[in-house]
Order: C-alpha cells, then structure tokens, then sequence
C-alpha cells in the first residue's frame, strides 16, 4: 500500500512528551505529524486530572536537578508565547521521619544545587498550616517555589502552538504498526500510511507495545486519584494551601495533593485532591479496570484519617489513571538502540514525569534532529537495562 503522506518526523502519541516533541520539533522548521489515538488531552493514559505538582529538591534523584531547571525556564517560555498560565505557584511541604527517603532526598538535592528549601518544626508547619497534623517526629520542609502544572492545558497548548508551527496533529488515529524501510520509517495507522526519515515514540503506558526490546521493561500500573468535599473548603483556596507530599512510617510510597482549584478557572472536577504515589495494580492499558471499590479508597481515608483529620467530609470524584513504570523507577530517554539514525524514545515515567515535559520535547527535539543533546540524560539510558 502506497504512504500517503511524507513527513521529516512522525511523533506517535501526542500526550505530555508528544506534544511538547511536536512543539519544539515543529518550532525547528520540521515538517511533523503527530499521530495521537485518543482527543488530544484525555482521560485514558497517564496525563488526566486537573494538575501536576513540579518540583526541584527532587528526591527519587539529584541528577533530575539540571533537567528541571530547563524544564522551569521552558513552561515560563511556554506561558510567555501563549499568555496563558500552566504553572502554579504554591510552595509544596514535604513531611516525614527524618530517615525517609523523601526527607534525605529533598534535602540531599537541596543541597547540592542550592534549592531555596525552610526546615520547619511540627509547631512552626501547624501554625503555619492548621489544616495538618503531624506526628512529633516528623521533620517538615518547604520548597517556596514548587507548585503544580496544569497538564490537560499545557498539552492542548503545545499541540496548538505546534500546528500553528507548520506541524499536522491526528487525533483518534492509532498506530498499529511501524517498520523501518531503508533509511525511511513506514507508521501504519487504522486509517492510514505514512512514511518520514524520523521517527519519535512517546505513547506513554502503550510504550511497551509501540518498541521493540521494552514489552518486558514497562510495567503498567492502575492509579487511583481522588477529590473529596471538605468540611471546610475556605481553608484550601489556593492561595491559602500548599502542594504537599507526606512520607507515612508504615505505608510504601508517598501521599501528595493540592489546593482546592476553582472549576470555572480550572475545569472540572470539583474538590480536593490527592493521591498514594506507590505503583498499584498492574495492569493492560487497552484493558483497564476503571471501576472504583471501597478498598481502592481505604489507603486515602488513611491519609485523611492521619494527617488531615476532621476534614473529609465525602468522595466527589475518583478516576484512574496509569503509570508506566521502568524497572528502576527513572525515566528512559535515549536513542533507541538498534535504530539509532532514525528512532528517538521517551518512555518510563514512572508517576513523576510530567513536570518534564517541557524539557523533554526539547531533548528529543535534540536527538531527533542533531542525534544527541547537551542535556545530562545519561543517566536516562535505554541501555542500561540491558
Ligand atoms: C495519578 C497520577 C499522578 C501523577 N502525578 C504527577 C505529578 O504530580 N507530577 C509529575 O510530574 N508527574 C505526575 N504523574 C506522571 C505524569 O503524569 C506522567 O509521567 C506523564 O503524563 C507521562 O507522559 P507520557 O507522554 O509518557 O504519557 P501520556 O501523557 O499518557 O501520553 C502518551 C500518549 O500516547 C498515546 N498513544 C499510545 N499509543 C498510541 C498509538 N498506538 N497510537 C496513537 N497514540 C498512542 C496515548 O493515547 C497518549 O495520549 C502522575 C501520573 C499519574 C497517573
């Protein structure tokens, strides 16, 4: 079957990475087509749900550091191009044991690169924000600068900014299939063929499906989110409460949530959100199991139960999303091995990858067009699990 369209470089999945790819490819005066199965924006993959907490004393690892700083300088850029905010300002409180991994990792990237971070007492944080309770033990810390990121906003921006750009986004158009042909990659489609020189994957949660060598390497996960009615919603206004990410004692991962967004400003839903940052329930991304229990909330009213006592009042909404998961919980960003002309990969973002996506185009921007970048990616790999 003959292709009908020829492209410099074909983008499949125009999610958080896709978007930004075909912005800041496009931006370069490559003719791209970015090929997305679902509405540009949705409900199914792993970007839904209203913000994203961005964040630079970044624990899971200091070698993010440098990648955030260009990440922050790239969504001002993309507020300043647009006129429209994305990022948030809020501060983000971070609570637990001294010995948490998430105390010493904040504290140990702080440190490193001279990130404004307060040390609190318990007394301090719970004057300061009432709202919380927290036992003795636990050292507080506050990043001023950290906030959250709206991402259905920020993808429908670039994907905009990219088609004013020169660039053809599909939406509803799944890839089926790709292959290499010569020095040309032929994408079939379920509506289409199409036949460019490069090619970049960030199909999220289908990663594993979309490249060869990484079935076995993404582990999807199920992840509930949820937004409660509080007793009190004057004390959660944005500008009165914080970001915030609790280390428990006893459960594995972490607690977070935002401030109380305003619907008509943000968009549904309605409430106060938060989640467990923990990989859950493995799962298919073509096969999810979307129904909520009880025992899917039970880990959040211990949440509440614990830290926010006296606040719940009922469950407004909950929805699930997915994390794709690398093997060791880094993302995977890199040429892709044995395809490294023409293949460019950004996969494994492990429930914390969003507030990159700004710098993320940029780098496969890079990779696609120079074949490297000077971003420190390193440590990102896709060799390294080999
Ligand atoms: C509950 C939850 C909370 C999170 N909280 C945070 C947070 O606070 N801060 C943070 O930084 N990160 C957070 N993350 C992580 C962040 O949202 C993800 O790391 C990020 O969205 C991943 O981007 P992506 O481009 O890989 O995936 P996506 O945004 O899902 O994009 C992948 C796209 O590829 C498309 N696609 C796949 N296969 C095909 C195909 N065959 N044909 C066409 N299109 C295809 C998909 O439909 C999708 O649109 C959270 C994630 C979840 C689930």
């Amino acid at each position: 079957m003959a292709s009908s369209g020829t492209f410099d470089v074909i983008v499949i999945g125009v999610g958080s990475m896709g978007s930004a790819a075909c912005y800041y490819l496009s931006g370069r005066g490559h003719k791209v087509l970015g090929l997305e199965q679902f509405d540009i924006s949705h409900e199914y993959g792993s970007h839904t749900g209203q913000s994203r907490i961005i964040r630079k004393a970044y624990f899971e690892h200091p070698a993010y550091v440098p990648l955030l700083e260009k990440a922050y300088r790239n969504w001002k850029a993309l507020e300043w191009e647009t006129g429209k905010q994305v990022y948030f300002k809020t501060g983000l409180l971070y609570a637990g044991n001294p010995n948490n991994a998430i105390i010493q990792g904040v504290e140990q990237s702080a440190a490193l690169y001279n990130i404004d971070l307060d040390q609190l007492n318990t007394v301090a944080a719970t004057d300061h924000f009432p709202q919380f309770k927290f036992p003795d033990h636990f050292e507080i810390l506050f990043e001023p600068e950290a906030g959250f990121i709206t991402p259905e906003r920020s993808i429908r921006l670039y994907a905009r900014e990219a088609e004013e750009k020169g660039a053809v986004i599909h939406s509803n158009e799944k890839v089926i299939e790709w292959k290499k042909d010569g020095n040309n990659i032929i994408v079939k489609t379920n509506k289409d063929i199409y036949q460019s020189n490069k090619l970049v994957i960030t199909a999220g949660a289908w990663a594993g499906k979309m490249i060869p060598g990484l079935s076995d390497k993404i582990k999807v996960t199920r992840q509930l989110i949820v937004w409660i009615k509080t007793k009190r919603d004057d004390q959660f206004e944005l500008d009165k409460f914080p970001c915030w990410m609790i280390g428990d004692d006893d459960k594995h991962g972490c607690f977070y949530g935002f401030p109380l967004l305003d619907t008509k400003k943000f968009g549904e839903p309605a409430g106060l959100k938060l989640a467990h940052h923990f990989p859950y329930q493995k799962t298919d991304p073509d096969n999810v199991n979307r129904e909520i229990t009880e025992e899917d909330l039970k880990t959040i009213k211990y949440c509440l139960d614990t830290y926010l006592p006296g606040v719940f009042d009922s469950v407004l909404t909950a929805k699930i999303c997915l994390y794709a998961n690398s093997p060791d919980e880094n993302f995977i960003i890199d040429r892709l091995p044995g395809y490294e002309e023409n293949v460019s990969i950004a996969c494994g973002f492990s429930g914390h990858g969003f507030k990159f996506a700004s710098v993320v185009g940029e780098i496969l921007s890079d990779l696609t067009i120079e074949g490297e970048t000077n971003m420190p990616i390193q440590f990102l790999s896709a060799k390294r699990f080999d």
